[in-house]
């Protein structure tokens, strides 16, 4: 399954490819051979109405950033974009799986395009250091107190789908169709996709023939924009265990059977599955993020809880994955007469697999306002999405990566040989202006290819 879809994959892309390089040699003297600090934003401000709207996008950027919240709490970044999308002339529904929000823009007959945004930050203190750095404190699900900031770019991802709505709704002129504007909650929960599906999305409101949505990158130039074919970022599994002993005092050990000691031996023989049980060429991960267990030093406690997450791109090996775990438990607890332990799957989200010929639409497109040596194939990730659930009733979809650093910041990390913020860093910080103008110049330019011109 996984190798049909690498192999697809490589097919697509190449030609892909050799559409882009055809476009480039169409594209006019404004296309810059590759990005610096003076002209990396220079493809993407060459839009008039950009260079002239992006203070606007980059204050509201800034409000955004300023004003986190997490999942399922966004409530005032949901009101805001709400405005800010009727401001653009949508047409807008809120509470869409309860938070989530939806704009319509109607231009005659025509495809349906959706394009989405995330709204939600993470439980991070910010330490950027910046002018406007997230200060916000608040609870979380479990009551404890948290900072709040946008360490994975969603400020970015709505100012660009600001900008994008703005812009298809002043441009009227250049496509006709149905663009339909999503903004959802909870990404980072993988919940929010599957609320706003659920409380009818594809039934209530126009279902999309492409679906797009675009994510920042941390270790990319700004001007620049990243793409797979294919394979894009991987399923998530959420599982947890528990591993039952019976405990004791730490000095009687031969009157218990020692949960810890239980623990330790299954997180080490969990690093096998990976390296002996799954095939080489499958990608897949199985991490241990948390272990909880006892009270004190001499006593032996009766429990041992482990969370894990799991992740892979094919679901054959998904459940490979789930088998092998709830196998060598179960057989480590019984060589340790242990009682049965527990193994549960909490949540989980699909695989973000482009669909390759929307990819190839789509590319040329971002080549074209963009330059395209500034549009590249980029390796898929481990990291997961709940976009992939736009999918669902076989609507293709493209995320791309959109870069967001400055290069003088990336070449100052790599001459010192250090290694840049990643995502969910309290250090990541975009570069706001370059970053949400080319978001903007990207997503309409993909949106107009896909939508058939005003007759
Ligand atoms: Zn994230
Ligand atoms: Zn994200």
């Amino acid at each position: 399954m996984m190798r049909g879809w690498l192999g697809m994959g490589r097919w697509r892309w190449a030609l892909a490819l050799s559409m882009g390089a055809s476009a480039a040699a169409l594209l006019p003297a404004v296309v810059k051979s590759g990005p610096s600090q003076a002209d990396a934003k220079a493809p993407a401000a060459a839009d008039p109405w950009i260079e002239s709207h992006l203070d606007a996008l980059i204050a509201l950027y800034t409000q955004l950033h300023t004003h986190p919240e997490l999942s399922l709490q966004e409530v005032e970044t949901s009101k805001r974009i709400a405005e800010e999308l009727r401001k653009a002339g949508a047409e807008v529904t809120t509470g869409v799986g309860k938070l989530g929000v939806v704009g319509l823009i109607k231009n005659g007959e025509g495809p349906v395009v959706l394009v989405r945004t995330d709204m939600d930050a993470l439980p991070v203190v910010e330490e950027t250091g910046l002018p406007y750095a997230s200060k916000v404190k608040t609870r979380d699900k479990a009551g404890r107190e948290v900072g709040v900031m946008h360490a994975c770019g969603h400020d970015i991802h709505m100012a660009s789908f600001i900008g994008t709505a703005g812009w298809l709704a002043e441009h009227k002129d250049r496509w006709a169709g149905t663009v339909v504007l999503v903004g959802q909650p909870a990404e980072e929960a993988v919940d929010g996709a599957e609320a706003m599906l659920k409380d009818g999305l594809y039934t209530r409101f126009p279902k999309p023939n492409f679906a797009l949505a675009l994510h920042c990158r941390p270790d990319e130039p700004v001007g620049t924009v990243r793409y797979c074919s294919g394979p894009t970022l991987a399923s998530s599994t959420s599982l947890s265990i528990v591993i039952r002993g019976k405990g004791g005092h730490g000095a009687w050990p031969h009157r218990t059977v020692d949960p810890i000691v239980l623990a330790a031996l299954v997180i080490v023989d969990l690093q096998t599955i990976v390296s002996r049980e799954v095939e080489p060429s499958e990608p897949a991960v199985v991490t241990v993020g948390s272990i909880h267990g006892g009270t004190k030093h001499n006593i032996i406690p009766d429990e041992v809880k482990l969370q894990l997450t799991l992740r892979s791109f094919s679901e054959p090996v998904r459940q490979q994955l789930i088998a092998a775990i709830k196998r060598r438990v179960t057989a480590l607890a019984q060589a340790h007469q242990a009682p049965e332990p527990t193994v549960e799957i909490e949540e989980s989200t699909p695989p973000t697999i482009n669909t390759p010929e929307l990819v190839a639409r789509v590319v040329p497109a971002f080549a074209e306002v963009l330059g395209s040596a500034n549009v590249k194939p980029a390796k898929p990730v481990m990291g997961a999405e709940d976009f992939a659930l736009y999918s669902e009733g076989n609507v293709p979809i493209c995320m791309f990566w959109l870069g967001t650093l400055s290069p003088e910041r990336i070449k100052a990390a790599s001459s010192k040989g250090e290694t840049l913020p990643a995502l969910h860093s309290a250090k990541y910080y975009p570069e706001p202006g370059p970053s949400i103008a080319t978001g903007v110049r990207a997503m309409t330019a993909a949106v107009v290819k896909l939508l058939p011109a005003k007759p």
